[in-house]
């Protein structure tokens, strides 16, 4: 019976992948968002041939890590503490939630100590609600001249969430603020925007890069 419902399981995310992979252009990357999920559930959508993942908890994201293989390109995702950095420093690939100098400043440091260039996302905030984090637009630039002074960060772009509402004009005008950002610094090449219920409006709007969770693996229980 248990073996059952892991066959189940398995085909139910190999599934979801090939679904959302035929209905994505080959420019756009995936990185499938897997906080919550066991990492049993990673690995099937590693055997999928999934290589991105992306986390929103530093301690999270350091077990799995630790147990699955080597090879997988870990995203930062979540709002990130300053006094964390340290445990994702040796391995993470991308933190697309970077939003204040004082993170900055504490990412190239541990990024020193480890001796490695981190790939960094600088979060907007596009939506109107008010619990979203990001910087406004009009801080982006003492931002990116403060990174660009610093060898062990590499900014690759900007990532963005939409307002959580059913209205896509909505959702639309907030991605086409951020895509605009994006089309204004030739240095970029990352636009991380979109997640189950948005990246297809996302994609149409320019994101290179989506962020997809419960699409991927079912819904979660926090
Ligand atoms: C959880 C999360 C996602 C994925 O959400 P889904 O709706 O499950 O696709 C994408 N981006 C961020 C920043 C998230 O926290």
């Amino acid at each position: 019976m248990a073996y059952g419902v892991f066959l189940e399981n398995m085909n139910i995310i190999k599934n979801n992948l090939n679904v959302l992979r035929k209905d994505i252009p080959s420019n756009v990357k995936l990185v499938a968002v897997s906080k919550t999920k066991t990492e049993k559930e990673l690995l099937e959508a590693y055997e999928c041939g999934q290589r991105i993942f992306g986390e929103n908890k530093i301690q999270e994201m350091s077990s799995k890590f630790e147990n699955l293989p080597k090879d997988i390109e870990w995203h930062m995702i979540g709002h990130v503490q300053t006094n964390k950095v340290k445990y994702m420093a040796p391995f993470v690939h991308t933190i697309h939630s970077v939003d204040r100098i004082k993170l900055l400043n504490e990412i190239q440091k541990q990024a020193l100590i480890n001796d490695r260039i981190i790939e960094c996302l600088i979060q907007v905030r596009i939506a109107v609600e008010e619990t979203k984090f990001g910087i406004l637009p009009s801080e982006l630039n003492p931002i990116l001249e403060k990174a660009s002074t610093y060898p062990n960060i590499k900014i690759k772009g900007l990532m963005g969430m939409a307002s959580f509402t059913s209205n896509r004009e909505q959702i639309r005008s907030e991605f086409k603020i951020l895509a605009n950002l994006f089309r204004l610094n030739n240095e970029f090449n990352v636009l991380s925007m979109g997640m189950s219920g948005d990246y297809s409006i996302a994609i149409e709007e320019g994101s290179n890069m989506i962020r997809v969770g419960s699409k991927i693996f079912g819904e979660r229980n926090y």
